[in-house]
């Protein structure tokens, strides 16, 4: 039921819209009004250290209440958003709310609960974020930096940008984690692995899917895990939708799930219960 709820959540013909130029333009224009009309909401997904079963981690997700289209999911419009260079502003806003969550859920619940955010290329260029406003965030809500993991993917490693190396290195020396995400399916190169300071690997959904006993996918899945606790680095596997899947997962050494088999994205209160019910 979880896995029909997490389909079903966005209304799918805002694709169709954006084939229409006119309607991409009404969309643009819908978009850069909706941070002040507080259209953005996050949802939240549980991360699964697959040994225990404890959930200590959660991704947040954004979702763009549009007025007449209902929930639009961010595939549709952060795309838009990066080329409209409105992404770092929704961007501060996604950060600055995902910490004010995780500050009540450690209060709350965990002590030690992780909030990790998505986090675009635009976002790490010369205009984009300020790093120092995110740690002066931070330290308002008394939050130490190894409560958020900032995820980014293979193509931001692969920019050249100075400011990239700069403000990946001002969040590590503030104590935030970074997670590579949707891992094998950027144009990787394995010495960025090397060269930048990374905590987490999260396995792409494309190669869980089809996991089997023997399979091409299994072998890559066996080959990411080892290759990560060599480096020092803790995996994620995303799209765990199967017993199998998480089974398979947890012989191969996987350290957390996420995928729809424990929940998918959640609003804030229903992750509360969902941390109430798997402690
Ligand atoms: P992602 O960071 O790789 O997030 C995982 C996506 O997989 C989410 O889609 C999640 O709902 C979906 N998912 C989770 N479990 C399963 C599963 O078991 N099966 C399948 N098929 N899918 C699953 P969502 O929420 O639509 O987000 C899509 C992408 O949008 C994210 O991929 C991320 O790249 C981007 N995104 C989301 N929120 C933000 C944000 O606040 N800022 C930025 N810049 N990008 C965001
Ligand atoms: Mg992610
Ligand atoms: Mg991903
Ligand atoms: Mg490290």
């Amino acid at each position: 039921a979880a896995k029909d709820k997490g389909r079903n959540q966005f209304c799918y013909f805002t694709r169709a819209m954006q084939q229409n130029a006119q309607n991409r333009r009404q969309l643009l224009r819908d978009l850069a009004g909706a941070l002040g009309q507080r259209q953005f909401l996050l949802h939240y997904q549980p991360i699964v250290e697959l040994a225990t079963g404890r959930v200590r981690k959660g991704e947040a997700l954004i979702r763009w209440m549009h007025p007449s289209l209902g929930l639009i999911g961010p595939g549709e419009f952060i795309p838009l958003a990066e080329d409209a260079g409105i992404i770092v502003g929704i961007g501060d806003w996604v950060f600055r709310e995902a910490a004010r969550q995780a500050a009540l859920w450690r209060a709350s619940h965990h002590a030690d609960f992780q909030i990790s955010v998505n986090v675009s290329p635009a976002q790490f260029a010369a205009e984009g974020l300020s790093h120092d406003e995110w740690l002066a965030h931070l330290q308002q809500l008394d939050l130490p930096g190894h409560s958020i993991v900032v995820e980014i993917t293979e193509r931001l490693l692969m920019d050249t940008n100075p400011e990239v190396r700069n403000k990946l290195l001002a969040f590590r020396d503030a104590g935030i984690q970074v997670a590579l995400d949707d891992f094998g399916t950027g144009y990787s190169s394995l010495s960025y692995l090397k060269k930048f300071d990374i905590d987490y690997i999260k396995i792409d959904q494309s190669f869980v899917r089809n996991l089997g006993p023997d399979t091409d996918d299994m072998a890559l899945c066996e080959a990411i895990i080892v290759m990560a606790h060599k480096l020092g680095l803790k995996v994620i596997a995303e799209g765990v939708e199967t017993i199998d899947q998480r089974d398979l997962l947890i012989r191969a050494g996987c350290d957390y799930g996420q995928g729809y088999l424990f929940s998918a994205p959640l609003a804030a209160e229903k992750f509360s219960v969902f941390l109430e019910s798997f402690a």
